[in-house]
């Protein structure tokens, strides 16, 4: 059976970001590439800007998730990592992390993050 590799939802958020930053740069550049048709260069610009500007809200947006994980030091490499919902995985290593001891060794399953299953009881 393929072994799926979790990551962390913070770190997938960051790299998110990122494409963004690139996918704005790239229509900056297909901005300069169209100088001589000025509404279409003037476009590139426009989205490419708005393409930078959403991935400063989307930092932004980690920065305020940051706030709301919790801190842990990750039992598989101890490295403080933060974790956000029940289920994480660490930020270093990928090791599946949880909060609900109910959960514990549980196979790791992202649908244990969604509302359904938080009370059970
Ligand atoms: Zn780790």
């Amino acid at each position: 059976m393929a072994q799926l590799v979790y990551s962390s939802k913070i770190n997938k958020i960051r790299s998110f970001a990122l494409i963004m930053v690139f996918v704005g740069f790239a229509f900056m550049y297909g901005g300069i590439l169209t100088k001589k048709i000025e509404w279409l260069m003037a476009l590139f610009f426009i989205i490419g800007v708005l393409f930078i500007v959403f991935s400063c809200v989307v930092y932004f947006w980690i920065g305020l998730f940051s706030v709301r994980a919790v801190s842990i030091i990750c039992p598989s490499c101890d490295k403080p990592t933060k974790m956000l919902g029940r289920v994480d995985a660490c930020m270093h290593c990928d090791q599946p992390l949880t909060l609900d001891k109910d959960l514990e060794g549980k196979e790791f399953d992202e649908k244990y993050n969604k509302r359904k299953y938080q009370k059970k009881n």
